[in-house]
């Protein structure tokens, strides 16, 4: 599918016809122009021809509704990415999407970075991932919760076209989906906090903080080397001042690495602000590094509570299908 054939297909059409086009893709979900109904059946045909809406997808996992999903899309020009459908405790469905193919930030612990860097996504191959997941779960009875943009790359680096997506899903005439419920995660790219900031959108922010110190951070996260921590919750500060809103700090527990009990007690230091929150991830194996121990993870959780520092630890899921945040890598099974 590539929804940008939608207008050249439909440019000798009247505008209520546009009107309706978008109706059936987006709110009706249909993946075929023959679910059109409204339509004449010639125009059916040529736009099945014109603009067809199959979206090609290799999926894996979700054999029931408890388990995670995984997709790898193949793109228009044959590149491929991942999007998660991650089932919460509650019932409720979050997607998690890819704003770039691969990322240029080469963090240490995540696959993604890994693999280097080949393009930022367009704002349609943004959408595509959540319309497919929005008919996946149609399907089942269900739809979309809580968005996440925690797939492959980073998504301040390719800050106009996220945002685009972001104020598309947002659009009541299109999804009008709540942007109270979409999440961005960064790795620290300060000019994209400053520009969210300056957003009229409520919505969230996640900084991917996985280290105490400069030192620590940029032996994990080569970013760090042009992001120092002091400016990074400067940015992070001007940003909560002007939005009002909370901001979650990610913490990757990676054992003996940054999971020291000084590491605990320096990073409740540096977090200790009205507005910060702290969310302990699991560390999901890619090779490289171990995940801290049960008994580990909660030693550190103590020690940030115990500062006073409101702390959530994340449960991780879809590592069976490597589908677990810094697992994605977006390759193609051999055949
Ligand atoms: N580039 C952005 C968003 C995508 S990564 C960012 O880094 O924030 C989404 C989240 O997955 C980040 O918090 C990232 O640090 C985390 N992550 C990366 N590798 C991981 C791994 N191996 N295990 C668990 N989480 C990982
Ligand atoms: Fe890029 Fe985020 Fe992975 Fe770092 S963790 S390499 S920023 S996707």
């Amino acid at each position: 599918m590539d929804i940008s054939l939608l207008h050249s297909a439909l440019k000798e059409e009247k505008k209520f016809r546009h009107v309706q086009a978008d109706q059936a893709i987006f709110v009706d979900l249909i993946d075929d122009w023959s679910q059109a109904s409204v339509f004449p059946g010639t125009l059916r045909e040529r736009l099945n021809q014109d603009c067809p809406l199959e979206i090609k997808a290799e999926i894996s996992g979700g054999t029931n509704k408890k388990s995670p999903a995984k997709a790898l899309i193949t793109l228009a020009d044959g590149e491929a990415i991942e999007t998660v459908l991650i089932p919460q405790a509650d019932g409720r469905f979050a997607v998690c999407l890819s704003s770039q193919v691969g990322c240029p930030l080469g963090c240490v612990f995540c696959a993604t970075g890994m693999n280097g860097f080949t393009r930022n996504l367009k704002a349609e191959e943004i959408i595509e991932q959540f319309l497919f997941w929005a008919r996946y779960l149609k399907k089942q009875g269900g739809k979309i919760d809580n968005v996440v943009f925690m797939g492959q790359g980073e998504p301040f680096l390719n800050y106009d076209e996220v945002m685009k997506a972001v104020k598309f899903l947002n659009d009541p005439e299109t999804f009008n989906f709540g942007a109270r419920r979409i999440s961005i995660s960064t790795a620290g790219i300060i000019n994209g906090i400053k520009r969210l900031a300056g957003e009229k959108l409520q919505v969230n922010l996640a900084i991917s903080l996985h280290a105490p110190s400069d030192k620590l951070r940029s032996n994990i996260m080569p970013v760090a080397g042009q992001t120092p921590l002091k400016k990074l919750l400067e940015a992070v500060d001007a940003y909560i001042i002007k939005t009002g809103r909370r901001v979650m700090f990610e913490y990757l527990l990676i054992k003996e690495v940054n999971d020291r009990d000084e590491d605990a007690i320096m990073l409740a230091k540096i977090l200790d602000k009205p507005l910060y929150l702290v969310n302990l991830i699991p560390y999901n194996p890619t090779g490289r590094f171990l995940p801290s121990s049960p008994s580990r993870t909660a030693r550190f959780k103590e020690l940030l509570e115990k500062a006073g520092l409101p702390v959530t630890a994340r449960r991780s899921l879809g590592q069976e299908i490597e589908a677990a945040c810094g697992q994605l890598a977006g390759k193609k099974k051999k055949s």
